[in-house]
């Protein structure tokens, strides 16, 4: 087994190269190509290297191939029990932790804890202390409070996933992006990426950012001054205001979701206007480089920040190998981080 220190130097197979086996040997082909993550946790790709990130992307290539297999199950996780605890509600990102637990050969807990008649600190660590005692081994988290999952990483003795705390990050969407860009375009290096919409509330574009930014893409961010977080001109990135101009010759556009849940008062002045100046639709996506590929982490606001034509568009959505590939990811992850846990053998 390697060590954590040898991380680095541990190489997969690029994916044009990468063979797989198929039936019985994909078991030990898989195992023998696990990932030991660097740290305990994943709480946001802040801090996660780029060989890291590039090894863990290989490793989840790898899984794409079982999951579109008829028998899907492997037994890495076998014995190992997750915990699926979403604050928040959730289908897509709760359901795909739970196929991808399941694909493993967990057992798998879904948790769905109300806050409402307590605050939500008490109900987070109160939660957590119970939880802990039924010791699971992988937890994977869903809070509306941005620093609940590295909270809640502080007081249980199992890895912790987080699956979007507030308006920090989402780190499984970033990775399952570039994931999906990689197999896109052959690589995530120099590629033009406008990340346009409502930024400000935004878990994804936070992630997304610090990833591409690793992986050495060129990001952008396009929307209105009033959905775009103060400090941005830290980010290390170009901001636009115009769409229009900002997607010009861009190779990716992901838009986000108006998260109207988020917003206290007036961020936009109507629904209509907002597709007017930053939804997409054809004409504003004739600007952008002629191989543009068009993402979305869901669920789309149809007609708000994307037309329907585009989102369902086979030639240029990304949409739906974004969701098959979360899968692969989150799989990834939970079978790098078991592999760190006290008592993997
Ligand atoms: N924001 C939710 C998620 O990421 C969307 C959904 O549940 O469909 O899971
Ligand atoms: N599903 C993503 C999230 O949970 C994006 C969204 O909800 O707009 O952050």
């Amino acid at each position: 087994m390697t060590g954590a220190d040898g991380l680095s130097s541990l190489r997969f197979a690029p994916i044009a190269s990468a063979s797989m086996d198929s039936g019985p040997n994909i078991e030990s082909s898989i195992a023998a190509r696990v990932f030991a993550f660097p740290q305990k946790h994943l709480i946001g790709v802040a801090g996660l290297s780029r060989s890291d990130a590039l090894a863990l992307l290989d490793f989840a290539d790898a899984l794409v191939a079982v999951n579109r297999q008829m028998d899907k199950k492997l037994g890495l996780l076998r014995g190992r029990t997750m915990v699926n605890l979403f604050f928040e509600s959730s289908t897509r990102t709760q359901s795909s932790f739970e196929l991808a637990g399941k694909r493993l050969g967990a057992d798998v807990v879904n948790m769905s804890p109300r806050t409402s008649s307590m605050t939500k600190g008490e109900t987070l660590i109160d939660t957590a202390v119970t939880l802990n005692a039924m010791k699971p081994d992988l937890l994977v988290v869903r809070h509306a409070s941005s620093g609940a999952a590295s909270l809640l990483s502080q007081k249980v003795s199992c890895s912790v996933i987080n699956a979007g705390d507030g308006s920090h990050e989402h780190p499984t969407q970033a990775l399952l992006d570039a994931l999906s860009l990689r197999r896109a375009f052959g690589d995530v290096e120099g590629l033009k990426v406008c990340i346009c919409g409502d930024v400000l509330h935004s878990r994804v574009a936070r992630s997304n950012v610090l990833l591409l930014q690793t992986l050495g893409a060129h990001v952008r961010l396009i929307g209105p001054p009033t959905l775009m977080p103060s400090g941005v001109d830290r980010w290390g990135v170009e901001v636009s205001h115009d769409m229009r101009h900002g997607i010009e010759g861009a190779d990716v556009v992901m838009m986000l979701r108006l998260q109207l849940e988020r917003m206290q008062g007036a961020f936009v002045p109507s629904v209509r206007e907002y597709f007017r100046f930053f939804g997409l639709d054809r004409e504003k996506l004739a600007r952008a480089s002629p191989r543009v590929k068009v993402m979305h982490p869901g669920p789309m606001n149809r007609g708000v920040e994307i037309e329907s034509g585009v989102a369902d568009d086979p030639e240029i959505s990304l949409i739906q190998d974004q969701v098959e590939m979360g899968v692969a990811v989150r799989m990834a992850i939970l079978a790098s981080l078991a592999r760190r846990l006290e008592n993997a053998q």
